[in-house]
C-alpha cells in the first residue's frame, strides 16, 4: 500500500510534532516548515494527522 502525504505549508507552524511522532521518519523540518521528505516510507498510521494541532497534514491512500 502506498500513501500520498501532504503538508499545507500555510497552516504548518513548524512545531515539529509530526517529525517526532512518525515511526518511520517521513518528515523533515525545512525553513521552519514540515516536509514529507520520505513519503514513500509512509505506513498510513495517521499518527501525524492526529498530532498536528494545525490540521496541516493529509494522508491519503493511493
Ligand atoms: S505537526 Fe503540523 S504544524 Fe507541527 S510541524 Fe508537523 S505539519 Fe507543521
Ligand atoms: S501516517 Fe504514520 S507513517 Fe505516514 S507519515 Fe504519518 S505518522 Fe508517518
Amino acid at each position: 500500500m502506498a500513501y500520498t502525504v501532504t503538508v499545507d505549508t500555510d497552516k504548518c507552524t513548524g512545531c515539529g510534532e509530526c517529525v517526532d511522532t512518525c515511526p518511520v521518519e517521513v518528515y523533515e523540518l525545512q525553513d521552519g516548515k514540515s516536509t514529507p521528505a520520505k513519503a514513500e516510507e509512509c505506513l498510513g498510521c495517521e499518527s501525524c494527522v492526529d498530532v498536528c494541532e494545525s490540521h496541516a497534514i493529509a494522508v491519503e491512500e493511493n
